[in-house]
């Protein structure tokens, strides 16, 4: 069994490849990185893979199993042609089973559905590839909010344009779990799973906040014209408007999914108390 990992130095490609080396021995993980040198010090074989350039993947994928493609950072257009490059080259190469990081959300109705719908196209590229395949739908990094810490308790609240709606979060590191296991068991090719735990509104990820390090945030709800204002400003426009679409897809309840975690790992999501209570631990 040999298993490529895309964007390795990424902080999920770099999670999921810590996770398969506790069931793999190291010259049976590769990573590629766009810049290798990146991705020194993974402890296993780093090679070139810039998604821009399909002659990467034709030299890595060879003699190889499962390929782990993670999804890629550009806009949405170039980000479907990147992903071709990688599964053209891993059809091209005899490889046997693609595993793939989508995205949970709607394929409409904000600034940040043409990310979704850019992942939907690559799933439907996937299925149609003839590899065998399995598809996780992630939900949205907890792990943003907590480093924004410091910043909420600057300014004594969480304020964003989610209003009551509910998110489906996860970790890389619970994440970095379940891609381990899909990628190496068979039971799970043709399946598309959501990956997340429980999902929760703003209210309570600032309850959870202010129970594990004895705070007093508020939550304060702001119009979506308002919220994506003050990220463009803080952001600029590009990643201003994807921010503020991903928070007015949670009013609209596009995240509120249900998780199929636990089918995809093997054992539940970490919960959310549990998660806080050991941040607030290391801290
Ligand atoms: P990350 O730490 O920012 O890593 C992104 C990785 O993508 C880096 O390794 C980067 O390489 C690589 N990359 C970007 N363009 C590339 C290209 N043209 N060719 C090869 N590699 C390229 O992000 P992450 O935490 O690992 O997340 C993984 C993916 O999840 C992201 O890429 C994004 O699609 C998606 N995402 C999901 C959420 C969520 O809430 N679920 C949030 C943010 C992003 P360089 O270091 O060379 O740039």
């Amino acid at each position: 069994m040999k298993i490529v990992v895309t964007a390795a130095n990424g902080q999920l490609g770099s999670a999921i490849i810590q996770k398969l080396l506790q069931e793999l021995s190291s010259n049976q993980v590769v990573g590629l990185a766009r810049t290798p040198a990146k991705a020194e010090g993974l402890g296993v074989e780093i090679q070139p893979g810039d998604y821009n350039e399909k002659s990467h993947f034709d030299a890595a994928f060879r003699d190889v199993d499962v390929v782990i493609l993670i999804s890629g950072m550009d806009p949405p257009d170039m980000r479907i042609i990147q992903h071709r490059n990688v599964i053209n080259a891993a059809r091209d190469a005899g490889v046997k089973k693609i595993v793939y990081t989508s995205i949970i959300g709607a394929i409409s109705g904000t600034t940040f559905s043409p990310i979704v719908a850019s992942n939907r196209q690559t799933e439907k590229d996937i299925k149609s590839s003839s590899l065998q395949w399995v598809i996780g739908r992630n939900g949205l990094y907890i792990e943003p909010d907590v480093k924004y810490l410091d910043s909420y308790i600057e300014a004594g609240r969480i304020s964003n344009c989610a209003a009551d709606g509910k998110c489906a979060y996860t970790t890389r590191s619970e994440l970095a779990h379940a891609y381990a296991q899909m990628a190496l068991n068979d039971k799970h090719n043709g399946k598309t799973y959501v990956l997340a735990g429980e999902s929760i509104t703003q209210q309570q990820l600032t309850d959870l906040f202010n129970t594990a390090f004895g705070l007093s945030l508020m939550y304060e709800p702001l119009s979506v014209e308002a919220y994506k204002q003050e990220r463009t400003v803080e952001l600029g426009e590009f990643l201003g408007t994807i921010i503020s679409g991903i928070y007015a897809g949670i009013r609209d309840c596009s995240f509120d999914v249900q998780s199929d975690y636990e089918a995809a790992a093997g054992r539940k999501h970490i919960n959310w108390n549990d998660y806080f209570k050991l941040l607030a631990a290391k801290k």
